[in-house]
């Protein structure tokens, strides 16, 4: 390995992924606001008591997953924006809650990992 870094992670090709990753999700999240713009008022106004209840609750179901879509897609925006807050601190591949470096497979896996998969495990569980 290289001398100097202090770290055996290739951080380089990991911001590249990360960058792409980060794009990615932000193309999704335009994506929904650019699906739900406009359908909550026309449904809004289409509604009428003559309708089955059910049309409007499955309109606000449709509505709610949508709404944990983009709060996931935002959530992993930030986690790709700290993994590269940590890639310029020089502290990436290092899990945020017991210090030990990431396993390489799962930063392959999710390169914005935080966690150790053993943390992880315990946050999950807990
Ligand atoms: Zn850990």
């Amino acid at each position: 390995m290289a001398s100097g870094s202090g770290t055996e992670v290739d951080t380089e090709r990991f911001r590249t992924l990360l960058l792409e990753e980060r794009e990615r999700v932000r193309a999704s999240i335009e994506r929904f606001h650019e699906q739900n713009s406009g359908s909550l008022e026309d449904e809004t106004e289409e509604e009428t008591y003559d309708n089955h209840l059910a049309d409007s609750a499955t309109a606000t179901l449709n509505r709610e997953i949508d709404y944990t879509l983009e709060e996931n897609a935002e959530h992993v925006l930030h986690a790709i924006d700290e993994a590269l807050q940590r890639i310029e601190a020089g502290k990436y591949g290092l899990c945020g809650r017991c210090g030990n470096p990431i396993a390489p497979e799962r930063l392959e896996a999710i390169p914005y990992a935080n966690r150790c998969i053993d943390c992880k495990r315990l946050e999950e569980r807990g």
